[in-house]
């Protein structure tokens, strides 16, 4: 039998309901054939240059989490990110320990430390001596943030201290000449009087001394390109890289968004469904979710990625090798 072109498919269903008799549902193949077409998406150019990445950890509470967070750290070295980040625990509760961690980098590792700063619980005099011993021991990077208070609390900035993070940018600014990095909110901060104050905000930070805007992590990589498209329009042309949390543990990171302000999309609910008690599959579901995002954000011409690494290296790692980005050996 002659293969039928699509265009009489369609003629034998018009047919089929002007001799008045119950329509015929569509075959399999004719669902197929009238459904969209999508292209592939491009493969990455041979000799084109790998993104830029760096990662984040947060400072280990124990001597176990603190030789993971050190394996994390080892796996991860040989890819030569442009910088490695520490969080900064709200109210200073980590300040030691983030020091501890971010000095031992500096010391014993080929990674560029940033050292988390907040403004909360700290008089301005006490921050910036925070900074001050960064910069003595050879910490070149601060992201600023203004910090959360406790669970529940409102945020009440301190009586003598930075307000907002653009208050802390342009106080970084007057210790040393340090690089600074800033949070940014595709799907707007929690408390923002609107998208277009909170865009203000981040034009303030980056006026204030930033260079580079790091983003809260996102799901739907299409928040992130409009959020991009509104900054530029906004006047606004540092890079926001866009923060990547791979998910690995699905129930978590619904709760956990849910308290910043991060959209869980229905499909990504329905793609870990059923797999809580099945960690070989949810770790694999976990690196495809992951893969498509940052593949999509690269052929969309984004070529530089923070990686929030929960201290776990192996999503991060794979995601990045799908990424072009390959380990090199210590020079
Ligand atoms: C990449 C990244 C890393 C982070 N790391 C840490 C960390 O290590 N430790 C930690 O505790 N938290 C961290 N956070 C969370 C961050 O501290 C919170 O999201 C916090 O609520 C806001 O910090 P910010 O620096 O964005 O604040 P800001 O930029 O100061 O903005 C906070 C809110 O205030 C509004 N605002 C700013 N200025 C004014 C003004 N003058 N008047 C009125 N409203 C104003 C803004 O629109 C926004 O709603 C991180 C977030 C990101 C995205």
């Amino acid at each position: 039998m002659k293969a039928l072109h699509r265009s009489e498919y369609t003629h034998i269903k018009v047919i089929m309901h002007q001799s008045d008799l119950a329509p015929l549902s569509p075959t399999t193949l004719e669902r197929w054939l009238t459904g969209p077409r999508i292209g592939p998406l491009p493969a990455r150019g041979v000799g084109t240059a790998p993104p830029a990445l760096s990662f984040e950890f947060f400072p280990p509470r124990t001597e176990a989490l603190e030789a993971q967070l050190w394996a994390c750290i080892r796996r991860l070295e040989p890819l030569q990110p442009r910088f490695v980040s520490v969080t900064y625990g709200a109210g200073g509760t980590t300040q030691a320990r983030t020091h501890a961690t971010v000095s031992r980098l500096a010391a014993e590792t080929s990674l560029i430390p940033a050292a988390h700063l907040t403004c909360v619980g700290a008089s301005r005099g006490e921050v910036d001596d925070v900074a001050r011993q960064y910069w003595d021991s050879g910490v070149r990077h601060i992201v600023a943030l203004r910090g959360d208070a406790p669970p529940g609390a409102a945020y009440t900035p301190h009586p003598d201290g930075y307000a907002y993070a653009a208050d802390l940018v342009a106080g970084l600014r007057r210790v040393a000449d340090f690089e600074i990095s800033v949070a940014a909110y595709p799907e707007t901060h929690p408390a923002a009087s609107s998208p277009e104050a909170d865009l203000d905000n981040l034009k303030r930070k980056l006026d204030a001394g930033a260079t580079r805007a790091i983003t809260q992590y996102f799901f739907d990589g299409s928040t992130y390109l409009r959020f991009l498209d509104r900054a530029l329009a906004a006047g606004i042309s540092a890079p926001i890289v866009p923060g990547i949390m791979p998910v690995s543990n699905f129930a978590q990171a619904a709760k956990f968004s849910a308290m910043c302000g991060t959209s869980v999309p229905d499909w990504l609910g329905e793609l870990f469904a059923g797999t809580e008690d099945d960690p070989e599959t949810r770790r694999m579901v976990a690196a495809i979710v992951a893969a498509e995002q940052v593949r999509l954000l690269q052929v969309n011409g984004v070529d530089e990625f923070h990686f929030y690494t929960l201290n776990r290296p192996d999503l991060t790692y794979a995601i990045a090798h799908i990424l072009g980005v390959r380990a090199k050996p210590a020079a």
